[in-house]
């Protein structure tokens, strides 16, 4: 074990991680959303929108997946003159980020939702497109359940458990020193790359803590909602390199920027949920745009691409695949991909997570002093989120049920799911919790174009030996989607700079 670095200061969501079903205006432009009645923007969002009828038969770039990463590298590709089609299996824009409409009123996200310092690229984005951020509510103390020492209100540090507090700052120390090691183009590279590869980073947290099972405990409060995965499902090296990537290139990546509300990823949402930047990027692009329109197969003969939809074939120049790694697998390729692509894409399984998300009245927990944050050590509920709109009203709820979790609840009937997620607010703020007015849940791993969230990890011993084709193009197809970006892979900023990337490199080669 190497020597202990210093105790690091601890703030309060430095222990916990990131991180709803109809949507936005599909077709509205800037402005049009907030002046919909309650319920319309659903029925918009539900309407197809972009190309309709034949596909063109040839295109210079033909784009795969109508994400936040396929709409703006068709964007790019498109704003330079070139002719492009996007080809998006649902019919919706916006992959895994997706509002959802309350009963009650206003909106909330069933996916992608958060926004913190140095995601540039995403915030820039929803700038020039009008949609407006504001910040987390922050204010007052958070809760932590411990089936040991019961229930305590905190505030600005880590939750006052001694038997935890101490192994915590170590290994958080530790985990941002060796991250600003870490080159985010090439991790594979560190001198300690392949033995940090091959441990897990549950194991790393055996090896270095006295209460290893309490600061396991602790840390999957982080790491299921920010991987859908437990600690000992992530390999070390992969979970150093997304900490490493929680930056930009003049701010190195840290813990406490990825787990953090204030200062950190969770510090901002989007007035009127995220999804309207996609869906108003789709709508901009018109009918560049094609729905329901699922990739089957992609064949490069000679000097062009043939992409196989289900609304017919299109004949391109180059084409930038932007699904998910393992949705890429299910399509048929010709020739087939080269066995370290496929080995890659087989290496990285998509995190288990769904939020389940409890509508008051008005945000009570505000009320009684609570910023509606919690963590539990067990039950169904253990990263809880106040997730009401900017206004407060409705109050609302969130719990990420991910990793083991949703293991354990995800399989659940939706009543005893609802129930024990109710019970595990109810611990948190109290029994009013126990009464809704309204539940709606999201589970992403039934999503049949995701197949989990909120990303594609790493499992120990894989990002060493096929972690370097990330980014490799494949003869005339090229590589978007988050889990391509070297910063902030696995957000919504990471997914724009991985769609403005890939259009670079078509556009060079065209
Ligand atoms: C529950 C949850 C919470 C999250 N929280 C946050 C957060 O708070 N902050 C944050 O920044 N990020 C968050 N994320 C992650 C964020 O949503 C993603 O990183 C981002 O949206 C990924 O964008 P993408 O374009 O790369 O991929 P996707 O959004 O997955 O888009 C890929 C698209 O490809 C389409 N597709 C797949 N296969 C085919 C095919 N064969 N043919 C045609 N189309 C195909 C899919 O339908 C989809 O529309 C969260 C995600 C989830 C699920």
């Amino acid at each position: 074990m190497p020597p202990y670095d210093a105790v690091p200061s601890l703030s309060r969501r430095a222990l916990l991680g990131a991180t709803a079903t109809a949507t936005a205006a599909a077709t509205a432009g800037p402005g049009l959303a907030a002046a919909l009645p309650p319920g319309a923007l659903a029925d918009v969002a539900q309407r197809p929108a972009g190309l309709q009828g034949a596909l063109p038969r040839q295109v210079d770039v033909v784009v795969v997946g109508g994400g936040i990463s396929g709409l703006v590298a068709a964007r790019e590709v498109a704003a330079r003159g070139r002719s492009v089609l996007l080809v998006e299996a649902r019919d919706r824009v916006g992959g895994r980020v997706l509002n959802h409409r309350l009963e009650a009123g206003g909106v909330i996200e069933a996916g992608g939702a958060f926004v913190g310092p140095t995601q540039d690229h995403i915030t820039r984005l929803a700038k020039e497109l009008g949609v407006a951020t504001f910040l987390e509510h922050n204010t007052g103390s958070n809760v932590y359940v411990s089936s040991l020492t019961g229930r305590t209100e905190f505030t600005g540090t880590v939750p006052p458990d001694p038997t935890i507090l101490v192994d915590a700052a170590v290994l958080l120390g530790l985990i941002d020193r060796y991250a600003a090691e870490i080159d985010v183009e090439a991790p594979w590279d560190h001198p300690r790359a392949r033995e940090w590869d091959g441990t897990s980073l549950g194991e790393f947290i055996r090896r270095s803590s006295l209460n290893a099972a309490g600061v396991t405990n602790l840390i999957k409060s982080w790491t299921q909602p920010g991987f859908g995965a437990d600690p000992d499902e992530l390999s070390f090296l992969f979970t150093l390199w997304y900490v490493a990537c929680s930056g930009n290139e003049r701010n190195v990546g840290t813990f406490s920027r990825n787990s953090d509300t204030a200062n950190g990823a969770q510090e901002r949402r989007f007035v009127g949920g995220s999804q309207l930047i996609p869906l108003r990027l789709a709508k901009r692009l018109g009918e560049v745009v094609a729905l329901r329109a699922p990739v089957r197969r992609i064949e490069q003969k000679d000097d062009r691409v043939l992409v196989q939809t289900g609304r017919g074939t299109v004949r391109a120049r180059r084409v930038v695949v932007a699904a998910p790694p393992p949705l890429v697998l299910d399509i048929d390729w010709f020739p087939r991909l080269p066995v370290r692509r496929t080995q890659l894409l087989r290496s990285m399984d998509m995190g288990r997570l769904m939020k389940c998300d409890a509508v008051y009245d008005k945000p009570f927990w505000r009320d009684a002093g609570l910023t509606g944050f919690g963590i539990n050590d067990s039950g169904a509920a253990r990263a809880v989120f106040d997730n009401s709109p900017r206004d407060g009203s409705p109050g609302v709820l969130l719990a990420f049920v991910g990793g083991s979790t949703w293991r354990e609840y995800g399989v659940l009937p939706r009543a005893k799911r609802r129930k024990a997620v109710l019970e595990g607010f109810a611990a948190m703020f109290g029994e009013r919790a126990l009464r809704p007015i309204e539940y709606t849940e999201q589970d992403w791993t039934q999503e049949r174009w995701t197949r989990g969230g909120p990303t594609a990890f790493h499992a120990p011993g894989t990002l060493v030996d096929h972690g370097p084709a990330i980014r490799r193009p494949f003869g005339r197809v090229h590589w978007a989607g988050t889990e391509t970006s070297t910063y902030w892979s696995g957000y919504m900023d990471g997914a724009v700079r991985a769609g403005k990337r890939a259009a670079v490199e078509v556009l060079e080669r065209l």
